[in-house]
């Protein structure tokens, strides 16, 4: 049984992370996507519990996908299920000096655990949660980027 976990702030769950959930999904037999509250920053949008209903809500269709969430460092949540594997997402080269920097502390931390990366589809390669946060926020409509329900709750979160 290969369990691995999706790390992430999640702040909301964008299409961006659904398409790396799908793939991860089909590589291992279990799938945790964790909210990393250790990695909370000042402009957070959504609590926690908001966050991990949206990613909830967006899973659901998928059997051997999970959401949880924790304060514990990454590498010893992941020992504590029992996980082989981090997965992270690339989108650009930028994104690489950022990750590989992680991944090398990661693998320090704990040998053991290994990180997989995975490409989305190209039409996610330019969306992240701070521009569906920064775009929502103006009132511009992001509905094809993000799940339903997020949807929804960023209506009621910049309501007038
Ligand atoms: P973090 O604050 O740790 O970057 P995020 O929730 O923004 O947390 O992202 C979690 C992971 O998902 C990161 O590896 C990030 O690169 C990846 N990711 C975020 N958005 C996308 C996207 N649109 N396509 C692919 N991967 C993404």
């Amino acid at each position: 049984m290969k369990t691995a976990i999706y790390p992430g702030t999640f702040d909301p769950i964008t299409k961006g992370h659904l398409d790396i959930i799908e793939r991860a999904s089909k590589l291992f037999d279990k799938l945790i996507v964790t909210v990393a509250e250790n990695k909370l920053k000042k402009d957070e949008l959504f609590t926690v519990e908001e966050r991990l209903e949206m990613i909830q809500s967006a899973i659901e269709r998928y059997k051997n996908v999970e959401p949880s969430s924790t304060k514990e460092l990454t590498v010893d949540y992941a020992k504590g299920l029992n996980a082989c594997a981090l997965i992270r997402g690339l989108r650009f080269v930028s994104d690489i000096e950022n990750e590989f920097q992680m991944a090398w502390m990661n693998r320090h931390l704990n040998k053991d655990i290994v990180t997989v990366f995975l490409m989305p589809n190209e039409k996610y390669t330019h969306l992240n949660s701070t521009i569906i946060r920064e775009v929502a926020k103006l009132g511009g409509n992001v509905d094809s980027f993000v799940p339903n329900l997020v949807a929804e709750r960023l209506k009621e979160k910049f309501k007038k």
